[in-house]
């Protein structure tokens, strides 16, 4: 596992280099942070899932009024599978998501789920059939009980367990001075990156949704814990809808589709082996970690940089 494993930070890396340099006008947010200024309407219908097969059709954004962040964007990901979001920071794969939790309207195009427009659902069904995990999730000042059971209200004892189990945090939690009782969050003992996440992962395991965002943690973690988080998301996204924001090789090679944004559109679209071959972008960013190419050729950071 060593040798899989370390590629994958690797290509994680080249990514995040990537994304970092022509960052300057980005902003780092979580997703789930920002008040939403959407209103149902007032004959709203609970959103039914079935095979959680959602479709992008022509979705135009901006933020404010005459700006362009999503153009014209189009693709369906089947129930169960998986998409993974490439491209560099400020290219709109943050942007994608939030309209996916409708925390804002399209400005033209539709978002569907089994067919229902997202502003036909009620907001409160929208959310609960949609999980989201990342390494930045935030633990409020409470038990680690508390954290993972948050947002799923008949959670027992045994079912937070688990879900800890299930998300490889339970022999961590055990460890700390109170087990499952210690407070985290402010005040509380302080978690790792990797262990917060695998928070966010048993949170999300708990909740159970059709349909998953995963925004894949950035940072450093060792081999072993590497390995642990891995496996945890095997199990939490197996037959689930799943949208990652994806640094992983794992991630992204084992995708049923990888879309490339560049500048709010898309500019490739396939799969890893479809991607290769096609000698485009995602191609480049391959070469570069696979130490074939020494660096990025300017055409591709001329155009990440407009
Ligand atoms: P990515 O996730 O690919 O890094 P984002 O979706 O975060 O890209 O950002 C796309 C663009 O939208 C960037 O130019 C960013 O500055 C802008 N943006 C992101 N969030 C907001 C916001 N809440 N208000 C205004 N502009 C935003």
């Amino acid at each position: 596992t060593q040798r899989f494993i370390w590629p994958m930070a690797q290509f994680g890396q080249i990514i995040n280099m990537y994304q970092r340099a022509y960052a300057s006008a980005a902003r780092i947010f979580g997703l789930m942070d920002e008040p939403s200024r959407i209103r149902e309407t007032p004959d709203a219908t609970d959103l039914a899932v079935d095979d959680g097969r959602v479709e992008y059709d022509g979705v135009t954004f901006g933020y404010d009024e005459g700006e362009t962040i999503v153009d014209d964007v189009s693709f369906t990901v089947e129930g169960g599978e998986t998409l993974a979001l490439v491209g560099p920071t400020g290219a709109g794969k943050s942007t994608v998501l939030k309209l996916l939790l409708r925390m804002y309207d399209v400005d033209e195009g539709a978002i569907r789920i089994d067919g229902q427009d997202l502003r036909d659902v009620s907001l409160r069904s929208l959310r609960r059939h949609i999980g989201y995990v990342s390494q930045d999730t935030f633990l409020f000042y409470g038990t680690v009980r508390e954290n993972i059971a948050y947002g799923t209200f008949e959670a027992d004892d045994e079912a937070v367990v688990a879900a800890a189990r299930a998300a490889e945090a339970h022999d961590f939690v055990r460890n700390l001075p109170d087990g499952y009782d210690t407070m985290v969050g402010e005040r509380g003992v302080k978690l790792s990156g990797g262990q917060r996440q695998r928070i966010s992962i048993a949170r999300a395991i708990l909740k159970d949704p059709e349909i998953l965002i995963l925004d894949e943690a950035t940072s450093d973690v060792d081999t072993e814990t590497e390995m642990l988080i891995q496996r945890s998301l095997d199990r939490l996204t197996a037959d689930r809808t799943t949208f990652a924001i994806a640094h992983r090789l794992s991630t992204i090679r084992d995708a049923e589709g990888i879309v490339v944004l560049e500048d709010g559109r898309v500019v490739e679209r396939g799969t890893h082996e479809d991607l290769l071959a096609a000698d485009g972008l995602y191609a480049h960013l391959w070469g570069v970690q696979a130490g074939e190419i020494d660096e990025l050729p300017q055409e591709f950071i001329e155009r990440a940089a407009r």
